[in-house]
């Protein structure tokens, strides 16, 4: 029969056939598919970071920029990362792929900083199997070498699932990245099941609010609790805290009541290409830290 698959399943003894429907036959092809179209543009290199801005309010101060990453692809145009990174990692491309992520934050923060925006943290989300590379430390120690960035300017960022998976290996890779002196903290928090135990032996350094809970403030209750109790931890732990996708003036002063004032959103900005950052720093003189040729900048 011409659409449908079949196999053998020896182990299950001879007379067990299984049989795909021509619907999961055309979804593997798909995903066949993506993945060779997939590992043709970590060859060639077809992707492209965006940068979201973090600010201190009311300052409204650049703390921060999270790299995010896209891939370009001649027919679809951008592809966005919930598309292809649980493939990338699933099939290891994820590899390559986030070592050339991390790279070219860290070379977009080294030209922020020789503009003038010396106090610039970049953010770069890590994997799951980039996590668990048992020379990780390594790899970054050397990358920030060859970069010139100081450690203190890069922030990874680790979902508490990935964290949570193994906790005591978790524990032993955060302090090698601590030691190498970069910033660390935990996205999307609050969607994990974190055991606060742990928690406190993480050496991490912030705590981000996941989205799913700020969507609903204020009028949620359940939300603003949740959200209160966040905010309340990690101060209680000393831990920095972040909100992210913050909407509205609504939400934001909600959070801002509760004294979180480090805000990530599309209210502040959506992510954008390293050169619309330049433009929109330039035009609001929003800058970090400003560093010695700063007044020079202001022009
Ligand atoms: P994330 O790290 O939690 O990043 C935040 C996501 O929320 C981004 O989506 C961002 O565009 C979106 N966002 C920010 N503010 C708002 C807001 O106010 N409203 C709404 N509705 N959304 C907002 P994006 O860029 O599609 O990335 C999705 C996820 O893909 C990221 O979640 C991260 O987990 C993953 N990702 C992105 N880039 C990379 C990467 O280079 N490596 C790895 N491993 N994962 C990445
Ligand atoms: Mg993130
Ligand atoms: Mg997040
Ligand atoms: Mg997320």
């Amino acid at each position: 029969h011409a659409d449908m698959a079949m196999y053998h399943a020896k182990a299950e003894g001879r007379n067990n056939f299984q049989f795909f429907s021509p619907e999961m036959n055309a979804r593997a092809q798909e995903r066949l598919q993506l993945e060779s179209k997939l590992r043709q543009a970590v060859r060639d290199g077809s992707f492209v970071l965006h940068y979201q801005k973090k600010v201190d309010y009311p300052s409204c101060r650049v703390i921060g920029l999270e790299a995010l990453v896209r891939w370009q692809d001649p027919d679809e145009g951008l592809i966005s990362p919930g598309r292809f990174i649980p493939l990338a990692e699933e099939t290891g491309l994820i590899i390559p792929l986030g070592e050339w992520v991390m790279e070219s934050a860290c070379r977009q923060a080294v030209l922020w900083r020789q503009a003038g925006f010396s106090g610039l943290q970049v953010s770069v989300n890590l994997s799951a199997r980039q996590f668990k590379q048992p020379d990780l430390a390594e790899r970054v120690a050397e990358l920030l070498t060859r970069t010139g960035l100081p450690p203190q300017c890069l922030e990874l960022e680790l979902t508490e699932s990935i964290l949570m998976e193994d906790m005591d290996g978790a524990v032993t890779t955060l302090k090698q990245l601590k030691e190498i002196g970069v910033m660390l903290s935990v996205d999307d928090f609050g969607t994990g099941y974190s055991s606060l135990s742990y928690l406190k032996k993480f050496p991490i350094d912030t705590l981000k609010i996941d989205r799913s809970f700020v969507k609903d403030l204020p009028e949620d209750e359940d939300s603003c609790a949740i959200t209160a109790s966040i905010i309340a931890l990690a101060r209680s732990l000393k831990l920095n805290i972040v909100a992210e996708g913050v909407e509205t003036e609504a939400q934001l002063e909600f959070l801002d009541r509760l004294d979180c004032h480090q805000i990530q959103g599309f209210l502040f900005g959506r992510p954008t290409p390293a050169d619309r950052i330049d433009e929109l720093f330039l035009r609001r003189g929003d800058r970090a830290a400003p560093g010695p040729q700063a007044s020079a900048m202001g022009a």
